[in-house]
């Protein structure tokens, strides 16, 4: 025995065992509505804490530029071959750090620096790495964005064509972090097309249930797709760069490495094939579908009690509440669901102000809590919880009803135990 080797953190380092262990009690102890977030399995766990993290390996598989790759390349191979199969396409790469490289990486294989990108507004559900201002896609890109109806919450394909007309931008971006609403991608490839652009679609957020057919697949319509690996595949902290066909392989593979990384994660290369691998078996079909279902039972339940929806509803596992009506800021609502042992996010709107504590949006995402077992009757729960706990804040009924919704929290959460 060797402590080195053999000594577990709970061992050596009790400031961050403590911490680890809880974080492992709260995700255990509070009901987890954050859209971006999920549970992975145990073997994705075992997997991103191998030995296998100990490995240096720059270049693609049987092209590495360091020896005793031949483990990883079988790991990589896998990831890339289950990629390919689970999204139908032709080309992978499963090596982005996280969704931002693989944006990057995207960019840097269709544009030269002072292109024009025109993407989803951030406001209207779009993402940072699609050309905001602070981020370098912002500043080496020239950017503009559309948005979204005031009265639809959705897009106008019509409008977003004529802007494209005007702007003709070489890259057409779709996809985004609050948008609850399926894209036709199908037209915006049309539009991409007419203006001469190339299109991108960030399926980021819906990777899963494209993976588990409950959503419109964006690969045939798209020159480049990415994801993560993290939101709804339920997999570790990653990016994928898929394609129809080979057309931009040499590129990207450049692009990736030596284009915007160094070695590859190989430990989490290693997660990322077993949750692919997942991913592909039919009980994921299921999970997909129970999503979708989960959400709608959510959105239903909230509209049902007053509260208003971006777009009035969800075609996702987004759910997005404009809180403007009850004279609330997401802050607010967040901080006090979390009194409640609710996680949530609080989040812009369509039109919204530009100061995050001003902001009236809150969003809601059902894959994690999905994953732990929670089916339509808990939504409905969940959904009456939030509510009320909306129509409270502020008044005098705020703090019994917060206990209230914290006891039926704690029942629930006993109900669909995680990890043992
Ligand atoms: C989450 C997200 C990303 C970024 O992924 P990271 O792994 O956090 O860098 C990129 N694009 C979209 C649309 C996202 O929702």
């Amino acid at each position: 025995m060797s402590v080195y080797f053999d000594a577990p953190v709970s061992a050596t380092d009790p400031l961050i065992a403590e911490a680890l262990r809880n974080e492992k009690a709260r995700q255990q102890d509070q009901i987890e509505l954050i859209a971006s977030e999920n549970i992975v399995s145990r073997a994705v766990l075992d997997a991103l804490g191998h030995e296998m993290t100990n490995k240096t390996l720059e270049g693609y598989p049987g092209a590495r530029f360091h020896g005793g790759g031949r483990y990883v390349d079988v790991v990589e191979q896998a990831a890339i071959d289950r990629a390919k199969e689970l999204f139908n396409c032709a080309y992978a790469n499963v090596q982005p750090h996280s969704g931002s490289q693989a944006n990057l990486a995207v960019f840097f294989t269709l544009l030269k620096p002072g292109d024009k990108v025109l993407s989803l507004d951030l406001a209207a559900g779009g993402h940072l790495s699609h050309g905001l201002g602070a981020n370098l896609s912002g500043r080496w890109f020239e950017a503009h964005h559309y948005g979204v109806e005031r009265e639809t919450g959705q897009i106008d394909y019509d409008k977003l064509e004529a802007q494209a007309l005007e702007i003709r931008p070489q890259l057409l971006i779709t996809g985004g972090s609050a948008y609850p609403r399926e894209i036709d991608f199908e037209r915006m490839a049309a539009i991409a097309k007419k203006v001469d652009a190339l299109f991108h679609v960030d399926m980021a957020h819906f990777a899963g249930l494209v993976a588990g057919g409950a959503h419109p697949s964006p690969i045939p319509h798209a020159d480049l797709v990415t994801c993560t690996t993290t939101k709804t595949l339920r997999g570790p902290r990653g990016g994928i760069i898929l394609s129809k066909s080979g057309d931009y392989e040499k590129k990207i593979q450049a692009a990736v490495f030596p284009g915007v990384q160094g070695s590859i994660h190989t430990q989490v290369l290693a997660a990322k094939a077993v949750c692919l691998g997942e991913a592909l078996q039919p009980e994921f079909k299921s999970y997909a579908r129970q999503i979708k279902n989960n959400a709608h039972t959510l959105a239903e339940t909230l509209l049902g009690q007053g509260i208003n929806l971006v777009s009035g509803g969800t075609d996702t596992h987004i759910v997005l509440l404009d809180l403007s009506a009850h004279n609330k800021t997401g802050q607010t609502i967040e901080r006090l669901l979390e009194r409640a042992d609710i996680t949530s996010n609080k989040n812009p709107i369509p039109f919204d102000s530009k100061r995050p504590v001003d902001w009236v949006g809150l969003r809601l995402g059902v894959s994690a809590t999905t994953t732990r077992g929670m089916r339509e009757a808990e939504f409905s729960e969940l959904g009456q919880m939030i509510s009320q706990m909306i129509l409270a804040a502020g008044t005098e009924a705020e703090e019994a009803v917060i206990q209230k919704s914290k006891k039926q929290v704690a029942s629930i959460c006993d109900r669909f135990p995680i990890y043992s």
